[in-house]
C-alpha cells in the first residue's frame, strides 16, 4: 500500500456554539473484532469512484454534517485526511463507511462519527474556543494514527501515545510526512500522559479505563478540556472534564464502547 501524504492545509474556524446534540444510541467506535472482520469480508458494491478521489471523502463529510457535525474545520479535516491509507489494503473498500475496522493486534480504527463527536466536543472547550483551534493536544491510543492525523489539522501540536509497538511503528509510517514539531508519537503507557510537554489544552482518549488516570487531570491546562470514555458501573460513558481556575467540572454524555485502556508495553 502506498501512503502518500500532503500537508493537508485547512482553514480553522472558531466554533460558534457550545450546544451539543443529545444522543440516545450507544456509539461503538470499536466493534468486537470478529464482527468487524466479518463485515470486512462482505462484498462491497463498486462505487465507480477511486479511493484517492476526494469525492468519497466529500460524501463522508456530508454524512457527518447530516448527523449534526457543524464545525467547518473538522468537516474539512475529514475531507482531506485519506482514511483508506491508514488501514489494510484488503479493507480499503470500506474505508469511508461509518464503521470501525480491524487494524491488527486486536485493535480497531475508530468509527468516523464517534471520532467526529469527540473532536467536536474538544473544540468546544474554553481554551480551544479562545485559540480558534485545539492548541497542544494529548491523544491516548494512537492505533493506526487516523485520529491523530485529523487532530493535527486542528491543533498547534499533537502528542500521541500507543502501547503496542507494531501499531506505534505503523502510525509512525502513516504520519511520516507530518512535521515532527506538529506530531510527536510515543511508544508508552498513555495512562501516565506525557508530563514533559504538559500542560495540554485538549486531551482525548481512545481507550476506556475504570477511572480517569490522575496524570491526565494533572496535565490538563487551566481552561483545557478532556474527552474520554470511562467505565461507570457496567457501562462506558463519554465524559467531558473542563479544568477551571478553581477545579474540575465533569459532565457525562452518551454511552459508548471502546477497547480497554491497558497497562504495560507490548
Ligand atoms: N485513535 C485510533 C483508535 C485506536 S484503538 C484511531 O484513530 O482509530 C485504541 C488504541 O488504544 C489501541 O491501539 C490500543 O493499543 C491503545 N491503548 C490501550 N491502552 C493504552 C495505554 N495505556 N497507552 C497507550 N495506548 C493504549
Amino acid at each position: 500500500m502506498t501512503t502518500r501524504r500532503r500537508g493537508f492545509p485547512i482553514a480553522l474556524e472558531r466554533v460558534a456554539s457550545q450546544a451539543t446534540t443529545p444522543r440516545t444510541t450507544v456509539l461503538r467506535p470499536q466493534r468486537p473484532l470478529d464482527e468487524a472482520v466479518r463485515d470486512a469480508r462482505a462484498p462491497v458494491p463498486p462505487t465507480g469512484t477511486g479511493l484517492d478521489s476526494t469525492a468519497v471523502r466529500e460524501r463522508m463529510a456530508a454524512r457527518l454534517r447530516a448527523d449534526g457535525v457543524t464545525h467547518a474545520g473538522l468537516l474539512q479535516a475529514f475531507h482531506v485526511v485519506p482514511r483508506h491509507a491508514f488501514i489494510d489494503t484488503a479493507l480499503a473498500a470500506q474505508a469511508y463507511e461509518d464503521t470501525s475496522l480491524p487494524i491488527g493486534h486486536g485493535q480497531t480504527i475508530s468509527k468516523p462519527s464517534v471520532v467526529a463527536r469527540m473532536i467536536e466536543l474538544l473544540l468546544q472547550g474554553e481554551a480551544a474556543r479562545n485559540l480558534g483551534q485545539l492548541g497542544r493536544v494529548l491523544e491516548i491510543g494512537t492505533g493506526c494514527g487516523y485520529q491523530c492525523a485529523l487532530l493535527a489539522q486542528l491543533a498547534r501540536s499533537v502528542v500521541s501515545i500507543e502501547r503496542i509497538g507494531p501499531l506505534f511503528d505503523k502510525a509512525r509510517e502513516h504520519l511520516a510526512s507530518l512535521r515532527f514539531d506538529r506530531v510527536r508519537l510515543i511508544h508508552g503507557d498513555g495512562a501516565l500522559g506525557h508530563a514533559p510537554l504538559a500542560p495540554y489544552q485538549s486531551i482525548i482518549a481512545a481507550a476506556v479505563g475504570d477511572t480517569l488516570p490522575p496524570a491526565w487531570l494533572e496535565q490538563l491546562d487551566v481552561g483545557g478540556r478532556l474527552v474520554a470514555p470511562v467505565q461507570v458501573d457496567r457501562r462506558q460513558m463519554l465524559v467531558v472534564v473542563d479544568r477551571g481556575p478553581s477545579g474540575y467540572k465533569r459532565v457525562h454524555h452518551e454511552e459508548v464502547r471502546f477497547v480497554p485502556l491497558k497497562s504495560g508495553l507490548v
